[in-house]
């Protein structure tokens, strides 16, 4: 079951935010997009005659006005638009850091991160999203303070590999897979008492229909040029970073083709990417709660969240925060967004700075 009505409605709240960015940071930000996007997509495209540019195409349908909205190079100056309004309300979380030390002082901090677009930089090729070796030293170091987890759109084993960081929490698959740690919890700060596993798999049952659906998108999406389709294993995201512009449409009614037969599925989009999921109540936000309660922190006022991310599945997470009235939630964005979250940082080296900043207040007294 796809859901456009949702899908239109985020689109043109992302055209709404994107139209605040400033002339000279939008017209920077588009050289560099348009630089990176020939350097690193133009392998991928073979044809290497890629119009970025995409003027004169027209294409009907949600995707490409929704792709067009939240690209750097299509960004204007809307009139009345104000980002420092949006700044006001969504600060950078670095430079009031010391607000946010103050809110979480005398309470247990818990660390909860997205991964691509987070802690690793957005690539063309999703199976090369690497982390640098010093973010991985501030989650370690983060980790040894407080309870810390990985909540992303992939498969545990593929974000673990990224990760390699036994002593933390995963939730893959948007939340619809999560492992505890497998390093002894005792080494660690907080963990879950008496070291008993941590699983939840709340759509085990979709596992042969996400795989039977893989195959059919992966045949489906073979004629188009840069597509890819990822097997997240409980989800399935088709990445068209590298698609020309003049196929997104196809490429849209393609993937709906396929899944049009399938109403227990749903679909969504995130940054350059379409995400295929099974139509359940359960997101990153439900595995947000699920760990905090597997932690023993159901019901306590005395916990302080943080929850890191760059998506719209983040803002699952964001919103269940923002309803709890505790913790904050951090989006990672370098342009002005529609978000739930408190605070925003604006690339993953400011999640890198800002995690270290978060250790050594521990280290000055605060409590965690
Ligand atoms: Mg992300």
């Amino acid at each position: 079951m796809t859901n456009h009505a949702g899908f239109a409605a985020e689109d043109a709240a992302a055209a709404a935010a994107a139209a605040v960015t400033p002339p000279s940071q939008a017209a920077a930000a588009a050289a560099a997009q348009a630089g990176k996007h020939f350097s690193t997509c133009k392998k991928a495209a073979a044809a290497g005659n890629m119009d970025l540019a995409g003027a004169g195409v027209t294409i009907p349908g949600f995707l490409l006005d929704s792709m067009r909205a939240s690209s750097p190079r299509h960004a204007k100056l809307a009139a009345g638009a104000d980002i420092d309004d949006w700044l006001e309300k969504h600060p950078s979380a670095l430079a009031w850091f010391e607000s946010v030390a103050a809110a979480a002082n005398g309470k247990e901090i818990v660390v909860f991160l997205d991964y691509d677009g987070t802690l690793s930089p957005i690539v063309t090729d999703p199976d090369r999203a690497f982390m640098t070796d010093d973010m991985r030293e501030a989650v370690r170091g983060v980790a040894k303070h407080f309870p810390t987890a990985i909540v992303s759109g992939r498969s545990i084993d593929k974000v673990f590999n990224f990760v390699k960081l036994e002593e933390l929490y995963y939730a893959g698959s948007h939340g619809m897979d999560i492992k505890g740690p497998t390093a002894a919890a005792s080494e660690y700060h907080n963990m879950k008492k008496g070291g008993a596993a941590v699983t939840r798999q709340p759509a085990l049952e979709f596992l042969p229909v996400i795989e039977e659906v893989y195959q059919s998108l992966t045949a489906k999406m073979a004629s188009i040029k840069g597509a890819l389709v990822e097997n997240n294993k409980f989800c399935l995201s088709v990445h068209f970073r590298c698609v020309d512009e003049s196929e997104w449409g196809v490429l849209d009614a393609g993937v709906r083709a396929v899944i049009e037969g399938y109403p227990d599925l749903r679909l969504s989009k995130g940054r350059k990417v379409l995400e295929i999921r099974p139509v359940l109540d359960w997101d990153k936000g439900h595995a947000l709660q699920f760990l905090l309660k597997s932690l023993g922190y159901e019901g306590r006022n005395d916990v302080f969240p943080i929850y890191i991310g760059d998506d719209r599945t983040d803002e699952d997470a964001f919103k269940v925060l923002r309803n709890m009235g505790q913790g904050i939630g951090i989006l990672v964005t370098k342009f002005p967004k529609e978000t739930t979250a408190s605070y925003t940082l604006r690339e993953p080296s400011e999640v890198k700075e800002f995690l270290r900043k978060l250790v050594k207040s521990k280290s000055n007294g605060t409590k965690g």
